[in-house]
């Protein structure tokens, strides 16, 4: 299928986990070993055997060509490099937090987002890393402990039922909210599902193994149930995770992403919210990585063009990367300190 197809052609996305290196000495690492070091391009349909380049978008990314298997690279097993999509890098950066800042990572588990969010704000401050499921939560602790982490409370339970005025969670400021989603914008190879989508594998009541093939994956990608029906509730429940985050009394800035390409999911929870909050509003194009060119669907937007441009989407077959989109909401009252 064409999924597959695309799949085949995305790069091998690496995050330099700035816990442990830095970008110029993986990049030394990689020179080192036979790799050439090529200029940034927007254009990543050729790349070739052996190179290395920054993305140009993402100041912590590598791209490296599609086949690279870095699962025995020794920077892989010390924690210094994450294989992570890089669409699914976007939420911590438009997050953004500040230094010392208190963050709640609503739907955490296993933590990529919440071990990139800790290294940009270089282990200080607080994050919350919530996840309903024990096992995945379990995982988010392995892999953020491998990572450095160390500003990371894991905590099991769901996220609807955290009290936002519990004094806890008094100082937190930004929220990161990925909530379960279909995942119909999951397009990665092989061992891309192994390390970001292995949750949604398994959320789909799917025991995934590596070394099942991509026959499988591919009877993953079809089996994803894309009615309206089930597109319905979990906009519901992505809707009133949102509507929760914005209750935190502190909360200036909630990031919403989901790996989904369907307008239930993305635009129409997005208008839902700000037709039914009014102490939020959405960051400009200025908050959501600016470079990035693909927006929200205007038409799905009731033809807003700001609030499309406010947003971003990434479309798989043209992107390089997997159908994502991530939506930036500030407290009204905090929109001009952010900006500045
Ligand atoms: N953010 C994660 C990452 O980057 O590694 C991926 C999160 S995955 C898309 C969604 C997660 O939400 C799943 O791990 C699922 O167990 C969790 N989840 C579902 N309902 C939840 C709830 N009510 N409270 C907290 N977590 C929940």
């Amino acid at each position: 299928s064409q999924k597959v197809k695309d799949a085949v052609l995305i790069p091998r996305y690496v995050r330099v986990n700035e816990h442990k290196t830095t970008v110029d000495k993986a990049i030394q690492a990689f020179i080192k070993e036979g790799y050439t070091l090529e200029e940034p391009r927007d254009d990543l349909s050729s790349l070739s055997k052996l190179t290395v380049r920054r993305d140009i978008h993402l100041n912590d990314l590598l791209v490296l060509p599609p086949n690279s298997d870095l699962h025995d690279h020794p920077m892989y097993i010390s924690g210094e490099l994450i294989l992570q999509d890089k669409a699914s890098c976007f939420p911590a950066h438009v997050c953004n937090p500040a230094k010392g800042s208190h963050i709640i990572d609503a739907c955490a588990a296993p933590g990529n987002k919440t071990s990139h969010l800790s290294a940009l704000v270089r282990n200080t401050g607080k994050i919350f890393a919530f996840d309903l499921d024990m096992r995945r939560l379990d995982l988010l602790k392995r892999l953020t402990n491998k990572a450095g982490c160390k500003n990371i409370t894991p905590l099991h339970g769901s996220f609807l039922e955290v009290d936002p005025n519990d004094p806890k969670y008094a100082q937190v400021e930004y929220l990161l909210l990925d909530p379960s989603c279909s995942g119909s914008g999951i397009i990665s190879r092989l061992d891309h599902l192994v390390d970001d989508g292995m949750y949604r594998a398994r959320t789909m009541n799917h025991t995934f193994k590596r070394k099942q093939g991509l026959n499988h994956i591919h009877s993953i990608l079809e089996q994803e149930a894309n009615g309206t029906e089930r597109l319905d509730s979990l906009a519901e429940f992505q809707i009133a995770v949102i509507q929760h985050a914005m209750k935190f009394p502190k909360a200036k800035k909630v990031v919403y992403s989901t790996c989904s390409i369907h307008p239930q999911e993305n635009e129409h929870v997005v208008k839902t919210i700000l037709a039914s909050n009014e102490d939020f509003v959405l960051g400009s194009r200025s908050e959501a990585i600016p470079t990035w060119s693909r927006r929200g669907l205007v038409e799905e937007c009731n033809g807003d063009k700001d609030m499309a441009e406010s947003v971003i989407r990434t479309n798989p077959s043209e992107d390089y990367t997997n159908g994502f989109f991530v939506a930036c909401f500030l407290r009204k009252e905090a929109t001009t300190e952010t900006t500045t």
